[in-house]
């Protein structure tokens, strides 16, 4: 599975903002919809922004081995359901995951061929900025993100392409010729 694209990174480093100004450049990337044991925030809704499952469902899925990657963060447990990815891909569509580290080294195994791509933060500051900026979490959830972006960003140096969300337009000019390079080479 050549056309799956998968953009990692710690929590609050832009992965949302730069992934809609991706996908309003490369329209047929579609994007695929993660399962998540969290609750919904405001304005988010079941199947579109995530599968929202019960603690019980998501189990149930990992004993039958549905997930291409899952991972717990921040206590609760986000995965990528195969049958989401073929959804896409049978059609011959280029699809792309927003997921973090460790379900990116898990795709690494499952899905050899994805292209995966880091986002970085410019600096720690900008990384608290915009977690407490996004106004979605309470300050003990902002403190456990942070401690988890941490430990999330010393693994960039295992991916092939980094991209530093400095200025919002050049990162998205190197995910779009990344993905253009990888889809028209
Ligand atoms: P949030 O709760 O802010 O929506 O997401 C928290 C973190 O979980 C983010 O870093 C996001 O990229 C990651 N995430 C979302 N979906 C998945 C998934 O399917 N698998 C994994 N491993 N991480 C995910």
């Amino acid at each position: 599975m050549s056309g799956v694209f998968v953009i990692t990174g710690p929590s609050g480093v832009g992965k949302g903002t730069l992934i809609r100004l991706l996908r309003e450049r490369v329209p047929e990337l579609a994007l695929s919809v993660s399962a998540t044991t969290r609750q919904a925030r405001p304005g988010e809704t079941q199947g579109e922004h995530y599968h929202f499952l019960s603690d019980e469902e998501f189990a149930r899925h990992v004993d039958a081995g549905d997930f291409v990657e899952w991972a717990e963060y921040s206590g609760r447990r986000y995965g990528t359901l195969r049958e989401e990815l073929d959804r896409h891909t049978s059609g011959g569509r280029p699809v792309l995951l927003e997921i973090e580290v460790q379900g990116a080294r898990q795709v690494r195994e499952t899905l050899p061929d994805a292209t995966q791509i880091f986002i970085r933060p410019p600096s720690d500051d900008a990384l608290r900025d915009r977690l407490v900026g996004r106004g979605t979490d309470t300050p003990e959830q902002v403190e456990r993100r942070l401690n988890v972006a941490g430990e999330e960003l010393s693994a960039a140096g295992e991916f092939k392409h980094v991209v530093v969300n400095d200025r919002l337009d050049a990162a998205v000019d190197q995910l779009e010729a990344i993905v253009r390079g990888t889809l028209e080479p």
